[in-house]
C-alpha cells in the first residue's frame, strides 16, 4: 500500500492533521490500534480555546458549562461567565463523528491495528508495510514514532481519575452540577486536581508531575484526597494514564509528532485536547507547506516550559497554586490569566 501521508493515532492530534490534510486534497491513512478509540482515561475539559477548534455542529459531544470553581485549601473562587466558559467532552462520541467525518472527506481507516515500527519511508501495521511520504507521529504519551526518533519521553505528567455515578454520591456535595479544580501544593505538588460533570457521572481525578516514586505518590495523594471530599471510590471506575508535555522538538525530515507525542500538553494543568489538535493542523501545515514553520507549535512549547520552570521552583509554585483562587476571584485578572494560558 502507498500513501502520500499515514497518521498514526486516531486521537485529537490524529484527527486535527487528518482533517487539515484531507481538507487541502492529500489521501492519508490513519491507523488506530484500539477499535473503538476515544475512550483513554482523560477528564475530557476543554477551556475556550480548545472550544474554538470544535465544529460547531458537533456540539452534542459537550456539555457546555458557565461556572468553573478553582479551589485551594486556603481560598476559593467561583468563575461566572455569560457564555460557555468550558466544556466537559464525551470523548467517545466524539471521535466516532470525527472519524465518519474524516471518512467521508475520503480518508482510509485501519482500526485495531497498531503501528509496530518505521523503517524509513515504511510504516509497519500489524504485518502490513505501508509506504508514505509523510508520517505523522499522533500516538499519544507513550509513542513508537516519537521512540523512533530517538527522542527522550514525553511523559511529564501522571494522572489518576474515578468515574463515578452521581447517584453514588452521598450527602449535599455542592459541586454535582459545576465543573471545578483543585490546587493543593501539598497534594497535588504543581499539578491539580479536578471534578467534572458530565450526563449522570462525575469524573474526578488529579495528575502530578513525573517525580521519583510518583506512582506511589499519585496513588496516596488521590486516595487522601477524596476521603477529604467524602467520596467511597468502591462505586465507580478508576483509570490512569500519562501526559505528554515534554517538548524536545517535532520534526525529522518527513516524520512528524503531534499533541502528547511531541510533548504539546500543559506541564501544569495537564490540559491536552486543544493542544492536539491544534499541533496536528500545523504540523499538517509544516509537512505541505515547503517553507512554513509553526509559530503557534514555537509558542506553544516556549509557555510550556515557562511556566513548567517557574511552577517547579517548590516556594513559588506553592505560593502560586495555593493563592490561585485569590487572584482569580478578580473577574478582569482571572479573563487575562485565561486569556493568557489557554490562547494557542
Ligand atoms: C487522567 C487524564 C485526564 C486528562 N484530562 C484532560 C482534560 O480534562 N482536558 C484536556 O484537555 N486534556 C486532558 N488530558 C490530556 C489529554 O487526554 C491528552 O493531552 C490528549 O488526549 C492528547 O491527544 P493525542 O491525540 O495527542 O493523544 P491520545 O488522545 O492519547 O491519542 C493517541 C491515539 O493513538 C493510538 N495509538 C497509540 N499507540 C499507537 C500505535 N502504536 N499504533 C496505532 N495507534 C496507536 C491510541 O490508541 C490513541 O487513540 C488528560 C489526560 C489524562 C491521562
Amino acid at each position: 500500500m502507498k500513501y502520500h501521508a499515514v497518521i498514526i493515532g486516531a486521537g485529537p492530534a490524529g484527527i486535527g492533521a487528518a482533517n487539515y490534510l484531507l481538507n487541502h486534497g492529500i489521501k492519508v491513512l490513519i491507523v488506530e490500534k484500539d477499535i473503538k478509540p476515544g475512550n483513554k482515561a482523560c477528564g475530557g475539559g476543554l477551556t475556550e480555546s480548545a472550544l474554538s477548534f470544535i465544529d460547531d455542529d458537533i456540539a452534542s459531544c459537550f456539555e457546555h458549562h458557565k461556572k468553573l470553581k478553582v479551589i485551594s485549601p486556603y481560598f476559593s473562587a467561583a468563575i461566572n461567565s455569560d457564555k460557555s466558559y468550558m466544556a466537559v467532552a464525551d470523548r467517545t462520541l466524539w471521535t466516532s463523528k470525527m472519524l465518519a467525518r474524516l471518512q467521508d472527506k475520503g480518508a482510509d481507516i485501519i482500526l485495531g491495528k497498531r503501528c509496530r515500527s518505521i523503517n524509513g519511508n515504511t510504516v509497519l501495521v500489524g504485518d502490513e508495510s505501508i509506504l508514505s511520504e509523510i508520517i505523522i507521529g499522533a500516538d499519544g504519551p507513550n509513542s513508537v514514532v516519537r521512540k523512533h526518533l530517538g527522542i527522550n519521553s514525553a511523559i511529564g505528567v501522571i494522572a489518576i481519575q474515578l468515574v463515578i455515578k452521581k447517584e453514588h454520591i452521598k450527602g449535599s456535595f455542592d459541586l454535582k452540577n459545576t465543573p471545578s479544580v483543585y490546587f493543593d501544593f501539598n497534594k497535588f505538588l504543581n499539578g491539580y486536581g479536578w471534578i467534572f460533570p458530565v450526563g449522570d457521572s462525575l469524573k474526578i481525578g488529579c495528575g502530578i508531575p513525573l517525580v521519583k516514586n510518583g506512582g506511589k505518590l499519585l496513588n496516596s495523594s488521590f486516595d487522601l484526597w477524596l476521603k477529604d471530599i467524602g467520596i467511597d471510590s468502591s462505586k465507580g471506575r478508576v483509570q490512569g494514564g500519562s501526559i505528554g508535555c515534554k517538548y524536545l522538538g517535532h520534526r525529522r525530515d518527513n516524520i512528524f509528532l503531534a499533541g502528547d507525542a511531541g510533548g504539546f500538553a500543559s506541564p501544569v494543568t495537564g490540559e491536552g485536547i486543544g493542544q492536539a489538535i491544534i499541533s496536528g493542523e500545523e504540523v499538517a501545515k509544516e509537512a505541505t507547506q515547503k517553507n512554513y514553520s509553526s509559530k503557534i507549535l514555537k509558542k506553544l512549547s516556549r509557555y510550556h516550559r515557562k511556566t513548567d520552570h517557574i511552577l517547579s521552583q517548590p516556594e513559588v509554585g506553592a505560593f502560586i497554586l495555593n493563592s490561585a483562587p485569590f487572584f482569580l476571584k478578580s473577574p478582569s485578572f482571572a479573563a487575562s490569566v485565561l486569556r493568557r494560558y489557554s490562547s494557542f
